[in-house]
């Protein structure tokens, strides 16, 4: 797609520093990490984001990030991994070709994640559990 920075990385007129490619999916450094080791995994074809995405390609994409963290675990010696992903401006999303985020963390490092994922939103009763299980539910 024209004037996707994603896209340009795919074809190659634009520079990264690459982890993997096969024929569905490529890794690279972000260019801004907000850990030491920030990887992006994305689909080598352009979807906006995960309402678009190819089932095939967000396999893949999944399997490429656990291979990755597997091997931050070996020689960046992290004790865990965060997988994040955003989906349109309001949930964050600034580059808009799918891509999965994968951040290798340290104790002390300075992401915040796991104390916004503890942030309640609102208490509910039995019943708005039920309505939302109800609205969610797919088949
Ligand atoms: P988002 O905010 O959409 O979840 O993440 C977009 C990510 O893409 C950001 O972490 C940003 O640093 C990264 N990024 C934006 N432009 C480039 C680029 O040209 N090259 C690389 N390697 N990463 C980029
Ligand atoms: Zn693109």
């Amino acid at each position: 797609m024209d004037n996707c920075v994603f896209c340009k990385i795919v074809n190659k007129e634009i520079p990264s520093y690459k982890i993997y490619e096969d024929d569905l999916v490529l890794a690279f450094l972000d260019i801004n990490p907000v850990v030491s080791g920030h990887v992006l995994v994305i689909p080598k074809k352009h979807f906006e984001s995960i309402f678009e995405t190819e089932e095939e390609y967000l396999k893949r994409i999944v399997i490429v990030a656990r291979r990755i963290s597997i091997k931050m675990k070996e020689v960046l010696g992290v004790e865990g991994i965060n997988l994040y992903q955003a989906n349109g401006s309001v949930a964050g999303q600034t580059v808009f070709h799918f891509h999965l985020h994968v951040l290798p963390r340290r104790a002390g490092d300075s992401l915040d994640f796991v104390k916004w994922m503890g942030k309640i939103a609102k208490k509910l009763e039995k019943e708005e559990f039920e309505e939302m299980r109800d609205k969610l539910a797919i088949n």
